[in-house]
Order: structure tokens, then C-alpha cells, then sequence
């Protein structure tokens, strides 16, 4: 084996699987969701994304698939035999490591077609649930399908199928949102067991209906001190910050967003998944996969396709590294990107003379204003 083959080989590689329906586009959603509109072709679906891993399935380089995604749109629009085929298809065509996370996002509202015991059956064992907030006027104002009843049903689902390993999603800043309403909903996210909570302000993003029509929005203060109390509480429950917006109990962080924000590679099939995979000679191939389902039904698979190297590479390993709280060091750095950690110098530098990060033993960590401002941080390192 080559040292070029032996980089490649060490960088763990994920699955990421895009399926685009959802029964109604939520009007803040700048996702690759599309309003359904007659029925989801469930089966011919499942044969494209298959077909779409045959073809990919080379740039993998002999590496298991060390997780596996199945996000939205609604995936749980999907029968669980239509899931359980495709996982069956996938391991036909990839060996996937014993004990992979593979997780489904899933909707309140949406788990009619089958309850959680049935995907847990085809192999789902995390599920992430699209909760956004427990309380029926805060879902009704971001145009959400689901109430607080169709949470409770889906909760009941989870527990009884013995998926604990599970993601609530829950968004804060919301219109005419009070402080005491942000904290009941951590409140009650907290009461169900979750062993995951992702914790997101509420943001209007360009071309969508909020952007066309913006609703009124807590002041930023506000927000700021919702996201402020939100943390001391899943603090106190025993959950910590890895990530931005991610918070878990111990060892119970998602294994394949690890893998994207460590830079590891991934492979993306589905309408407008993405693709991350290093290829020998330190070069990195990003992919596209067409947007729209239809195109990418009708056999126009990959919408984009090129390389990058260097600086770009530099820029988008510390783009995604400086969203996790865990230290930088130099051997990660080298391993993930086939650059020694002279490339990291200018930008580390800049970092630690400004105070946004500091020495922490073989490594560095953010400090508290570097965690404030990851954004700036981030901008060190543009190429
Ligand atoms: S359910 Fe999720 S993916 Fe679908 S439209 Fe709403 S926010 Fe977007």
C-alpha cells in the first residue's frame, strides 16, 4: 500500500442519503424540500439512489461506511420496507462497519405510514425528530404540520420501538415567542428522553416564503438571553455543547455530523446530496447531485463536480473543525488533510495573537470570546 492509499484509507467515510419530499414546504426552510404533490414514488426512488451508490461507490476506496443519514425533507415519508430495501442495497454494495449509526430524521405527523418499531426492524437505530417546539401557537407561526398532540404520538412510537438513541430538533426565537416559552419547550425536550438536542434560532434565510413576507421575531437580546438560559438548563440535565448547536449526553454525540465537521469523507446520493472524498495526491472532489427529484430521476444525476486543493482544503477543514468545541491538533489536521501544519501556521497565528484561540497541551482551544465569534475566527483561514 502507498502512503497516498494509506491517507485515503485512514479518513472515515460516511453515508449521507437525501430524500426531498415533505408534505408541505415550511416557510422557513431553505433545505432541498419539495412540496409533495400526488404520490412520493417510493419504489423507482429507491432503485435511483441505489444506482446512484453503484456508480459513486468506487471513489470509497475500499474503506466501510462508518455511518449512515438518511435526512430531508421527510425521510419518514418512506414506508419502512422501502428503508429497509435500500439498506439492504446499500450493504450489497458497500461493506458498512458492525454497529454503524444510521439514523432517519423524522417528523411529527409524518410516522402514520409506519411507527419507529418498524424502521428499528429494517435497521434505523437513531432517529432525529423534527420537533421545533412543544407548543401549538409557536408551530402554527412557522407553519409547521404537526401540533403538540402528533409530538406526544411520535415520542410514544420512539420509546415503545426501543430506539433511545434519539435527536429532538428544537428552534428558539420564534415569532411572539416569550422567554418562559423558549425554556418550557428545553424544558419538555428534556422530559422525553432524548439522548440529543440540536438547538437552533429561528433565521430567515433568502428565497424563502419568511424572506418574501418576514414574520415579526423576539428582539436579539432576547434571543440571545433564550439561548443563554436554554444552555444552563441542558447543562444541569447533564448534556454538553460539542458542537454549535448540538448538545448530548455523554457518548451520545451523532457519529456521522462528527464525521463532517472532523473533515472526514462522505459519500451523497439523492437529489441535491453533496459528496466530500479525498483521493491520493491530497486532492479532495466535492460532488453535487442534481436538485430537483425529477431531473435526478430522469437520469441527470451529478449537477457539479470539481477539486480542490491547498488553501481551499486549509479553509474547509478549520470552516468545519472550529464549529466543534473539542481541541484543534496538528497530527488530526495532518491525517485528515495530507498537509503538514505549516499550511495551518498563518491563520493559527493570527488566532492566538487575537485571543480567540489559546494553547491547550498538543493542542489549541477556543476561548471564550473564539467561541463567541466562531464566525470571525472561521475568516482567518479563507484562502
Ligand atoms: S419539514 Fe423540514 S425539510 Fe420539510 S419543509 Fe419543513 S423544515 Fe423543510
Amino acid at each position: 500500500m502507498t502512503a497516498d492509499s494509506d491517507f485515503v484509507a485512514g479518513i472515515p467515510l460516511g453515508l449521507y442519503v437525501h430524500l426531498p419530499w415533505c408534505i408541505r414546504k415550511c416557510p422557513y426552510c431553505d433545505f432541498n424540500s419539495h412540496q409533495l404533490r400526488g404520490d412520493i414514488p417510493h419504489g423507482a426512488y429507491i432503485d435511483c439512489l441505489l444506482a446512484d451508490l453503484e456508480t459513486d461507490s468506487p471513489a470509497a476506496h475500499g474503506r466501510e461506511i462508518s455511518s449512515i443519514y438518511m435526512g430531508g425533507g421527510t425521510p419518514s415519508l418512506f414506508p419502512a420496507r422501502e428503508i429497509g430495501r435500500l439498506l439492504k442495497g446499500i450493504r450489497a454494495c458497500l461493506p458498512v462497519q458492525d454497529g454503524a449509526e444510521i439514523s432517519l430524521e423524522a417528523n411529527p405527523g409524518t410516522i402514520e405510514h409506519d411507527s419507529f418499531s418498524a424502521y428499528a426492524d429494517v435497521g434505523v437505530n437513531r432517529v432525529s425528530l423534527g420537533v421545533q417546539s412543544f407548543d401549538d401557537a409557536r408551530l402554527e407561526a412557522i407553519g409547521r404540520i404537526h401540533g403538540r398532540a402528533e409530538v406526544a404520538v411520535s415520542l410514544q412510537s420512539l420509546r415503545r420501538s426501543g430506539i433511545n438513541n434519539f435527536n429532538v430538533d428544537l428552534m428558539f426565537g420564534l415569532p411572539g415567542q416569550t422567554h418562559k416559552q423558549a425554556l418550557d419547550d428545553m424544558r419538555r425536550a428534556l422530559d422525553s428522553g432524548a439522548t440529543h438536542i440540536s438547538h437552533y434560532q429561528l433565521t430567515i434565510e433568502p428565497n424563502t416564503a419568511f424572506a418574501a413576507s418576514p414574520p415579526k421575531l423576539p428582539a436579539n437580546d432576547s434571543s440571545w438571553a433564550m439561548q443563554a438560559e436554554a444552555a444552563a438548563l441542558l447543562e444541569d440535565a447533564g448534556f454538553g455543547q460539542y458542537e454549535i448547536s448540538a448538545w448530548a449526553r455523554p457518548g451520545s454525540a451523532c457519529d456521522h455530523n462528527l464525521n463532517y465537521w472532523r473533515y472526514g469523507d462522505f459519500l451523497g446520493i439523492g437529489a441535491g446530496a453533496h459528496a466530500k472524498l479525498s483521493a491520493p495526491g491530497g486532492r479532495v472532489k466535492r460532488l453535487a447531485k442534481s436538485r430537483h427529484p425529477s431531473r435526478y430521476m430522469g437520469g441527470d444525476v451529478v449537477a457539479d463536480e470539481r477539486e480542490i486543493d491547498g488553501r481551499e482544503i486549509v479553509f474547509e477543514y478549520f470552516l468545519n473543525r472550529l464549529r466543534l468545541r473539542e481541541n484543534i491538533n496538528p497530527e488530526e489536521f495532518t491525517a485528515r488533510t495530507g498537509l503538514p501544519w505549516d499550511w495551518a501556521l498563518p491563520g493559527m497565528q493570527t488566532a492566538l495573537r487575537r485571543g480567540l484561540l489559546a494553547s491547550a497541551g498538543s493542542g489549541y482551544s477556543h476561548t471564550d470570546s473564539g467561541w463567541r465569534f466562531v464566525n470571525d475566527l472561521q475568516a482567518l483561514f479563507l484562502p
